[in-house]
């Protein structure tokens, strides 16, 4: 919360919340796979990389990504990985999260570069989403507000430091396009983190301590019912931030020739969230195109990497 609030008071932009007015599949990730697509990009969802395939460059003498294996389909188990799907390339960035990455990196590479070693010390926090559904309007202040049939409240995301969950939001008044439903009331959701208190406990604790928590912060609510609640614990999520942790964050240049990290988890000045995973992204775009020029205008190298022609599907492969 103080890492936040001291970032919005010394960058005014970053001062600006915003949520999508709908479900993040349709409003940000599709028009994302469009755009992919549109550009002769191929996209392997559910098929997960099992392993990077790594090798010895001829011309190098250094190590090299020749390729990612990958489930052979979507429908195997996720335990199965007796049969993979090898995906050849010249470059891979991979953006993934800090489990995944650790799951990722080979124990020789840790055991030669403290790059790779430094990951490995990454820890994670675990974070709980809670969905309450009630039936009426929980941060409507305006007391008796007329009854419009429309969603009221605040709209925008919220913090407290006076709750477990630290930050919240009302989806059916933020994002009302697919969560606000004719005849109900407030879809809150609200984010536990750290969680750990919380793990051990059943679904039904998790909510009735956090509705309680909601009657706390707004006492006009007190007469609302909670008519519909859903919880999802993910026991590793965001970096943990902790004192002396930072130093250990990758930068998107990894020791491996064309092997390059992204993730808001990798060093960018900004915190874990979708601007930093974002950042990371450009400063890892940022890191291939320098090291590609370099390569090019290097006599010394006999076989530079040409750039794929725009027109080639398989160059673009995104799992
Ligand atoms: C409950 C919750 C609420 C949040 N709310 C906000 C918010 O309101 N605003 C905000 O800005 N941020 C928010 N955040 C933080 C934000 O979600 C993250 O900072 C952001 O998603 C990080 O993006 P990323 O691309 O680095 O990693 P991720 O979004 O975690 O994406 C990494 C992906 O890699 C996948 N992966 C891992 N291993 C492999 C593998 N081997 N092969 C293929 N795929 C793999 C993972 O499944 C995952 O989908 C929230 C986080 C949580 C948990």
């Amino acid at each position: 919360m103080l890492t936040i609030f001291q970032l919005f008071a010394v960058r005014t932009e970053a001062s600006q919340l915003r949520l999508l007015i709908g479900a993040p599949g349709e409003y940000m990730l599709k028009p994302m796979v469009e755009y992919i697509e549109a550009r002769g990009g191929r996209l392997h969802l559910r098929r997960g990389v099992r392993a990077l395939a790594c090798r010895i460059d001829e011309n190098s003498g250094q190590e090299r990504v020749f390729g990612v294996h990958i489930r052979q389909s979507a429908s195997m188990p996720l335990g199965d990985e007796s049969t993979t799907t090898f995906v050849p390339a010249d470059l891979v960035v991979a953006a993934v999260d800090v489990p995944g990455i650790q799951r990722l990196i080979p124990e020789t590479w840790c055991e030669q570069h403290p790059y790779f070693a430094n990951i490995m010390r990454l820890e994670t926090v675990p974070v709980i989403t809670v969905q309450l559904r009630f039936d009426g309007w929980v941060t409507e202040l305006a007391d008796g507000a007329p009854h419009t049939g429309q969603a009221r409240g605040l709209d925008n995301l919220l913090y407290s430091a006076d709750a477990d969950f630290s930050c919240f939001a009302d989806l059916a008044v933020t994002s009302p396009v697919d969560y606000y439903r004719p005849g109900q009331g407030s879809l809150l959701q609200c984010v536990i983190t750290p969680a750990e208190p919380y793990l051990r406990l059943v679904d039904a604790e998790i909510v009735g301590r956090t509705c309680a928590q909601v009657y706390e912060l707004f006492p006009s609510a007190r007469n609302l019912r909670c008519i519909w609640s859903n919880v999802v614990k993910l026991g590793q999520s965001l970096y943990r931030e902790k004192p002396g942790a930072d130093r250990f964050r990758p930068s998107q240049r990894s020791p491996i020739g064309n092997l390059y990290l992204a993730g808001s988890y990798t060093q960018q000045d900004y915190i874990d969230s979708q601007e930093g995973a974002v950042r990371s992204g450009r400063l890892a775009a940022l890191a291939i195109v320098e090291d590609l020029l370099d390569l090019l205008s290097d006599p010394s190298v006999k076989h530079p990497i040409e750039p794929a022609p725009p027109s080639s599907a398989s160059a673009r492969e995104f799992i």
